[in-house]
């Protein structure tokens, strides 16, 4: 394994600083630093960027984050038994790690970072979903990062990237195309993990669009979650305990009431969604 810094190995870090991994934190450590170099890289060029990290734990990818040449790395972690050897790694690259010891879906991180900014994150399976949607939802638009490199696990990934007629398509799939680009980028087996999770993970890319459909975030929510939520049910069925009138308003935006929500593409709901709050 090439050798990425002159710090110990990360076996060496959780055995010195007793980091057994917690399954109530969502704890799978990632140990092989050419894989948390490959994620790194995946977030494209780090130099002269600030990094918003999630959940670094002993901090295989923190590493590969600065290794690979990022201005700042600012780690949120609310376990303080990684906060030693996450010291060890800001001893090693002055002036370039903050770490906030804090739960992330508490902090507000519009307020850490002032210029071009990364999210990367082997996130907490249990935490990844509502952070993902607080930061689509980030008001302005666009938003205060350039790209998110996300860890979730493979069904989650799919459910992000699925489009219109994919069984994975749903609310996440509509909120995540309606503001970003976004891909799966490489699956990571359990094994990759330390313990290793019973499922198979994917990183996900994803870009925010300059430009975006503008609709009220909290209308689309509505919305997807009302029609998806029976998505056996036809549109005029599902939707009819949102607003009595949705015969019309499906006739508008050139929806056929019979189709299901599964059937319908993003631009649509966001077309619906844009109509049902203008006339709310
Ligand atoms: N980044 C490390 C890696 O790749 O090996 C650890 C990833 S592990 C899947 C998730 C990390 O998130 C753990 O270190 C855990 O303590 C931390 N964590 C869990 N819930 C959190 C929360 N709400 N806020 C911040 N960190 C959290």
């Amino acid at each position: 394994m090439a050798q990425i810094d002159n710090l110990p190995p990360l076996r060496d870090v959780i055995r010195q600083h007793g980091l057994n991994a917690k399954k109530t934190l969502g704890q799978n450590f990632l140990l092989d630093l050419n894989l948390t170099l490959k994620i790194a890289k995946t977030a494209g060029s780090l130099e002269g960027r600030t990094v918003v990290e999630v959940g670094p734990g002993p901090g295989g990818l923190t590493r590969a984050i600065l290794a690979a040449g990022a201005d700042k790395v600012i780690a949120i972690e609310k376990d303080q038994r990684c906060l030693p050897a996450l010291q060890e790694i800001a001893d090693a690259y002055p002036g370039k790690l903050d770490v906030i010891d804090a739960d992330a879906l508490t902090v507000d991180m519009t307020t850490l970072v002032s210029g071009p900014a990364r999210i990367i994150a082997n996130l907490p399976y249990n935490v990844a979903t509502p952070l993902l949607i607080n930061w689509l939802k980030t008001d302005p638009w666009p938003p205060w990062y350039e790209s998110m490199t996300l860890m979730f696990q493979k069904e989650v990934a799919q459910r992000i990237v699925a489009e219109a007629g994919e069984k994975a398509y749903g609310r996440l799939g509509v909120l995540s195309q309606w503001r970003t680009d976004a891909f799966i980028a490489f699956d990571v087996p359990p094994s990759a993990f330390t313990p290793p999770p019973k499922v198979t993970s994917s990183i996900v890319h994803l870009v925010p669009k300059d430009a975006i459909v503008t609709a009220d975030a909290e209308a689309v929510e509505n919305l997807t979650a009302a029609a998806f939520g029976q998505r056996r049910k036809m549109l005029r069925q599902s939707l009819k305990s949102l607003e009595p009138e949705i015969l019309a308003y499906l006739e508008d935006v050139g929806i056929e009431p019979t189709e299901r929500a599964e059937q319908v593409p993003v631009p649509a709901f966001l077309a619906l969604a844009q109509m049902l709050s203008r006339n709310g």
